[in-house]
């Protein structure tokens, strides 16, 4: 006879493994699979997460892990391929090859970044291409800030890092409003009508990006405004989702379906470290109340019977 667990959470980000350490000390059977590297290993140390400030990701993650298995929870390095709900409200997980039932589904699968295609972009992601300045703004405060990216948050977020420096220029051939330009210009902010198209370094340092037009721009911090999307189609496959594939949730993380919730990034794009972990602790109860009412509704049909 095939396994039925309480819950199986698919994604070992904070966001997962904060959810099933809640369900573990709950007693709830709770199995997690993880098919690949968090988003935060794109970083070296993590900021803004208290009680880790410059922690490694690996540091972090290894932590939670120990302590969700400590508990009882069952880690899988598996990719999960499909979720299938049955007739009986149950759902078949196929991981691996090997399919397993649960009575409820945690999607915590995170995010894909959607970087713009310019040279050794890859390469420095996380490091010297910056996306947001909670993160690591503190670490290059006041220095030569070049912005760029997706056109519909260039203005907003060349003024976010304003806040970091007084030195920053925006690189688009982009059209502002008037009004993102006369917030723009009362920040004493550069606009530069270019594109950036690669990214130059002496060492291992950035000393600049390159342009279209050929001129180099000197910089400290290049932050680059992106695009993301869900990074599985499950949610698409299970539930309500927005056009971008996110999970469509309530507050707890219910989703459409009966059964099924997100966190973390799988539900909330700017979720950070500390709300993706808050969202696994605030689903925990939720589905520990699910699967009582599950249990309660079983009993009264066998009573009925
Ligand atoms: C460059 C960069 C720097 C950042 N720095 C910080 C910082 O300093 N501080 C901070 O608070 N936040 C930071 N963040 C944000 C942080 O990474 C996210 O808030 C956090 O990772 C979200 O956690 P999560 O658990 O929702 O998703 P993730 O951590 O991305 O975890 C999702 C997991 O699900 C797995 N998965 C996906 N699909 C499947 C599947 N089908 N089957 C099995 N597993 C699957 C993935 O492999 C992954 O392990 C940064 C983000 C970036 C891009």
């Amino acid at each position: 006879m095939m396994t039925t667990v309480d819950t199986v959470v698919v994604g070992a980000g904070v966001a997962g493994l904060s959810a099933a350490l809640f369900l573990a000390r709950a007693g709830r059977s709770t199995v997690v699979f993880d098919g690949g590297p968090s988003r935060i290993h794109a970083v070296e140390e993590v900021r803004e997460y208290i009680g880790f400030d410059g922690a490694s990701p690996t540091t972090v993650l290894r932590q939670a892990r120990d302590e969700a298995v400590c508990f009882g929870a069952e880690i899988r390095s598996e990719m999960v391929d499909r979720i299938d709900p049955l007739d009986d409200g149950l759902f078949s997980v196929l991981a691996g090859g090997k399919p397993l039932l649960a009575r409820t589904i945690v999607l915590a699968t995170g995010l894909v970044d959607e970087l713009p295609a310019i040279d050794g972009i890859r390469e420095a992601w996380g490091t010297d291409l910056r996306v947001c300045p909670c993160f690591d703004g503190h670490e290059v405060r006041n220095g030569r800030f070049v912005v760029f990216g997706v056109d519909a948050r260039l203005a907003h977020m060349a003024s976010w890092v304003r806040m970091w420096s007084p030195d920053v220029t925006v690189v688009t051939r982009h059209a502002f409003t008037d009004v993102e330009a006369e917030r723009m210009a009362l920040l004493g902010i550069r606009t530069l009508a270019d594109e950036v198209t690669g990214l130059i370094h002496e060492g291992d340092r950035l000393v600049a990006v390159m342009t279209a037009s050929g001129d180099p721009i000197a910089t400290d911090a290049a932050w680059v405004s992106l695009e993301s999307r869900a990074a599985s189609d499950l949610a698409r496959s299970l539930c309500e989702v927005d056009e971008l594939g996110f999970a469509k949730t309530d507050a707890g993380g219910a989703t459409s379906r009966p059964g099924v919730f997100a966190i973390g990034n799988a539900n909330e794009p700017l979720a950070h470290l500390v709300h993706a972990a808050a969202s696994g602790t605030t689903v925990g109860p939720i589905v520990t109340m699910y699967l009582l009412e599950r249990m309660l509704s079983e009993r009264r049909t066998v009573k009925a019977a």
